[in-house]
C-alpha cells in the first residue's frame, strides 16, 4: 500500500524520479526484511511514513531516497559501498549523517545544556538536509510512541521537547514543531494534556461560533475591498496553551478568551491594506501589533500580527501574511528544498525577503551563511558528566580541561579522549568523549600558554603565575620587613606585632596596604634605610642611635709583620683584633698577611701552623675599627634601646644592631660598634655589665677570650 501512497504524493516531481524512489524502497525492504517495530508493523512502514512526511513537504527526490535508507546502516548489514553504488555520494552522505546523529545519546539536562546539544546536533549533521530527515524520522517516532515502554516514552518525549522541537522552530518548520511539542506534551504531562484537550472540546461550539462570525465579517470586508484572501480560524496547539498557562500563571478560562484568525492573501501590500481595514473596524489592543514582514524573525518567519477586541468583547489574535510567507512559516528551511518544478510553490516562495532584500546573497550562499551561524565555528564535546561543552575549533584537550573548571585545567595531568590517553596538544573534534586526569595540586607550566588556544585558558594560566609570583614576592617582602625590624631592634621576636610599623610606613608614604609595602620591599623599591626611617616614631626611638658607620676600615693597619712594615696586611674578619690585642699574622695565598687575634679559634683550629708569622701593633692611632660584639641578655622591653643609649653616651657609634630571642627568655644582641682600641672596648664592656639584664659580653665568637 504505502509505496504507492508515497509515489502518489510525489506527483510534484517528474515520473522519472519515481523509479529511483521505488528502487530505494525495494533496496530498504530487502535489507530490513523480517524486521518489525514495537507496533508489530514491518520496519518498512516506518521508512515509508518518514518519506511520506517529507513528500508532503515537497522535498527533493534525493531527500526522499535518503529518508527511505535512513536506518539501513544502523540496523542492517548494508554497507556504505552498496548505498554509494546504488544511489550515489549525496544519498550516502545524507544517510551517514542521519546514522551519526542516531548514535548520539542526549541525556536530559539544563536549558543551557540542551542548547549545547542542539548546537552539537547541528554541527554533527553538517548538512541541514540531514536534520530535515532526522526531524521527519522523529515526527513519525512520536506518532507511534505509545507502543513503547512508559520509561522509554518519557525519555524520547523529553529529548523531543528539549532538542528536536526547538531545532524545528529554529529552522522555521512550524508545523513539525507544533506536532512534536504536542506529542511530547501528551506523554510528559498526560493529565494537563487531557485537561486542556477536554476544555477545548467543551468550549468548541462557543469558540467556533465566535471565530466563524469574525471570519465571515472579515471575508465581507475583503470582498468589499476587492482583495483576495483566505480567512480561517487558527488551530491552537495544546503545548503552547500549557506554556502560556505556566509562564503567565493564568487560568484556563482566561486563555480561552483568546481566539485566533489567520488571513492569507496574495501580496505584501495587501497584507498592510488588510491590517488597516481591520484596525478601522475593530479596536486594536495596544502593544500587540507586530510587523514581522518588515522585520522577519531570525527563523525567517514573516507575518503581521495584531490583537483586536471582537464584537462581544473577546480578544481575537489575527495573523496576516502572503501564501509564500505561510509556506515558510509552516516549513521553514525545508521550503528552500521544495521541489521547484511544482507550480503550487511559486518562484516567489524562494524569493524570500531574508534572502534577497536583507542578505542580498544567493540562496546557496545564504544556506552557507546560516550553517556557519548555526555551527558558529565551534566544536562540541562530551564531558565526563555527559554534559556537552562548546569550544572554538582548534581547541585542545587542555582548553577543554580549563573550560570544565579552572581547577581541572590547572591540575591537568593527562587527557583521555574516547577512552584513550592523548597528548596534551590533542585537537578536539565534534562528539569527542573526554576525561581529564588531575594532579593533586596545581602544576601548570608556562609552556601551556602555547598549547591552549582559548583566551579563557590563557588568562587562567597567566593569572595563576601572576598570583604565584605575587604571593612569593609578598612573602619575601614580609620576611625581609621582619628581618629589618629585628635587625634594627623595632621588634625583638618574629612573632611580635608588626602592624604598628606598617601603620607608620603607611602614614608616611604612598603605600596603602601592608601588601603594597611588602611587595615594594621585595622589589627593592623601599630600601632598608627608608623602611627604618619610616618606622621611626617617637624621639627616643632606637633608630636615633643608629648611624651609618663612620668607622674608616683600615685595609692596611700599621702592623709589624716579622719586624717589617712594608708587608700587605688586613684585619681578619673572624676575630677582628683591635690595637692592643695580641695578634699574629697568617700568610694567605695572594691576599697578603691576615692579622688574627692570637686566640682566634679559626686560625688555631683550621689553619696551617707553618704559614703563621709574628705580628705586632706598631702604635695606637685614632682610627676606629668595626667590631662585632655579642651580648647575652635576659630579654625585657626597651633593653636594646637602653644599651644603645648607654653606648651613645660613651660616644660609641653603632652601625648595626640585631636581636635573636631564645625560648628560655634569653636573647642575644649583636652589635657592630666602631672602636678605636682595646682599652675602649674594655671600658664599654665594664659599663654594659652594670646592666643586670646583661649576662655576658663577647667581642667575636671566634675569639677564645676569657
Ligand atoms: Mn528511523
Amino acid at each position: 500500500m504505502s509505496i504507492d501512497t508515497l509515489i502518489a504524493l510525489c506527483d510534484y516531481m517528474p515520473p522519472a524520479d519515481h523509479n529511483l524512489i521505488r528502487q530505494a524502497h525495494a533496496f530498504a525492504s530487502m535489507h530490513h526484511a523480517n524486521q518489525t517495530r514495537h507496533s508489530g508493523d514491518p520496519y518498512t512502514v516506518h521508512l515509508e511514513q518518514v518519506a511520506i512526511i517529507l513528500a508532503k513537504l515537497h522535498q527533493h527526490p534525493t531527500i526522499i531516497v535518503a529518508s527511505l535508507l535512513h536506518d539501513i546502516l544502523e540496523d542492517t548489514t548494508c554497507t556504505d559501498a552498496a548505498i554509494q553504488e546504488g544511489f550515489g555520494d549525496t544519498v550516502l552522505a545524507l544517510v551517514k549523517g542521519v546514522t551519526k546523529l542516531a548514535r548520539i545519546n542526549f541525556p536530559s539536562s539544563s536549558e543551557q545544556q540542551a542548547e549545547n546539544f542542539r548546537r552539537l546536533f547541528m554541527a554533527m549533521a553538517n548538512d541541514i538536509r540531514v536534520i530535515i530527515i532526522k526531524l521527519a524520522d522523529r515526527l513519525h517516532n512520536m506518532r507511534t510512541i505509545h507502543h513503547l515502554r512508559p520509561d522509554k516514552q518519557r525519555r524520547i518525549a523529553k529529548e523531543t521537547l528539549e532538542i528536536y522541537a526547538p531545532l524545528a522552530h529554529r529552522l522555521g518548520m512550524g508545523s513539525i514543531k507544533w506536532e512534536l511539542e504536542d506529542g511530547a506534551f501528551s506523554v510528559l504531562h498526560r493529565d494537563d494534556f487531557v485537561h486542556i484537550k477536554s476544555l477545548i472540546s467543551e468550549k468548541r461550539h462557543e469558540r467556533e461560533a465566535i471565530v466563524d462570525t469574525m471570519c465571515q465579517t472579515v471575508r465581507d470586508l475583503m470582498h468589499e475591498a476587492g482583495i483576495e484572501a483566505d480567512v480561517s480560524g487558527r488551530p491552537k496547539h495544546f503545548y503552547s496553551i500549557y506554556k502560556k498557562i505556566k509562564v503567565n500563571k493564568i487560568e484556563f478560562s482566561q486563555l480561552f478568551d483568546l481566539y485566533g484568525i489567520r488571513i492569507i492573501t496574495d501580496t505584501v501590500s495587501h497584507c498592510y491594506h488588510i491590517l488597516g481595514m481591520i484596525h478601522t473596524n475593530y479596536k486594536p489592543v495596544e502593544g500587540r501589533i507586530k510587523d514581522y514582514i518588515a522585520l522577519p524573525k531570525s527563523n525567517m518567519y514573516q507575518s503581521l500580527h495584531t490583537t483586536v477586541i471582537g464584537s462581544k468583547g473577546h480578544r481575537i489574535e489575527i495573523q496576516i501574511r502572503t501564501q509564500e510567507m505561510h509556506t515558510v512559516a509552516e516549513h521553514g528551511i525545508a521550503a528552500h528544498w521544495m521541489y521547484k518544478q511544482k507550480k503550487k510553490v511559486s518562484k516567489n516562495a524562494m524569493d524570500l525577503v531574508w534572502l534577497n532584500h536583507i542578505l542580498e546573497e544567493s540562496p546557496d550562499q545564504f544556506i552557507e551563511n546560516l550553517k556557519s551561524n548555526l555551527y558558529n565555528d565551534d566544536v562540541f564535546i562530551f564531558t565526563p558528566k555527559g554534559d556537552v561543552i562548546a569550544l572554538p575549533k582548534g581547541a585542545t584537550i587542555l582548553d577543554a580541561a580549563f573550560k570544565i573548571h579552572t581547577d581541572v585545567g590547572l591540575r591537568f595531568k593527562a587527557g583521555i579522549v574516547n577512552g584513550r590517553i592523548v597528548p596534551i596538544q590533542y585537537v578536539l573534534v565534534n562528539g569527542d568523549q573526554i576525561d581529564i586526569h588531575q594532579r593533586r595540586n596545581p602544576q601548570p607550566n608556562l609552556g601551556w600558554l602555547d598549547i591552549v588556544t582559548t583566551r579563557f585558558a590563557k588568562a587562567k594560566i597567566k593569572s595563576f603565575f601572576k598570583r604565584q609570583d605575587a604571593e612569593l614576592r609578598l612573602h619575601l617582602g614580609e620576611t625581609t620587613f621582619k628581618k629589618i625590624l629585628l635587625k634594627y631592634g623595632f621588634i625583638q621576636t618574629k612573632k611580635q606585632d608588626i602592624a604598628p610599623f606598617l601603620e607608620r610606613i603607611q602614614a608616611k608614604t604612598n603605600y596603602r596596604s601592608p601588601a603594597d609595602i611588602f611587595i615594594a620591599i621585595s622589589n627593592k623599591e623601599l630600601s632598608d634605610d627608608l623602611v627604618v626611617k619610616a618606622c621611626k616614631d617617637d624621639p627616643l626611638d632606637v633608630t636615633d642611635f643608629l648611624h651609618k658607620s663612620s668607622a674608616k676600615r683600615m685595609d692596611r693597619p700599621l702592623i709589624l709583620v716579622d719586624g717589617e712594615t712594608d708587608i700587605e696586611t688586613h684585619i681578619a674578619q673572624c676575630c677582628q683584633p683591635l690595637p692592643g690585642d695580641p695578634i699574629l699574622g697568617y700568610i694567605t695565598r695572594g691576599f697578603g698577611v691576615a692579622i688574627h687575634h692570637r686566640h682566634c679559634r679559626t686560625v688555631l683550629k683550621h689553619k696551617d701552623m707553618s704559614r703563621m708569622t709574628a705580628a705586632s701593633w706598631t702604635y695606637h692611632h685614632q682610627d676606629v675599627y668595626a667590631t662585632d660584639i655579642e651580648l647575652t641578655v635576659i630579654d625585657r622591653p626597651h633593653l636594646l634601646k637602653d644599651i644603645l643609649q648607654e653606648l651613645s653616651a660613651s660616644r660609641i657609634n653603632i652601625s648595626k644592631a640585631a636581636t635573636t630571642l631564645y625560648k628560655n627568655g634569653r636573647a642575644k644582641i649583636f652589635l657592630t660598634c666602631d672602636i678605636g682600641q682595646l682599652d675602649e672596648y674594655i671600658h664599654i664592656k665594664q659599663r654594659l655589665l652594670r646592666f643586670e639584664d646583661i649576662v655576658d659580653i663577647r667581642r667575636n665568637s671566634s675569639v677564645g677570650e676569657s
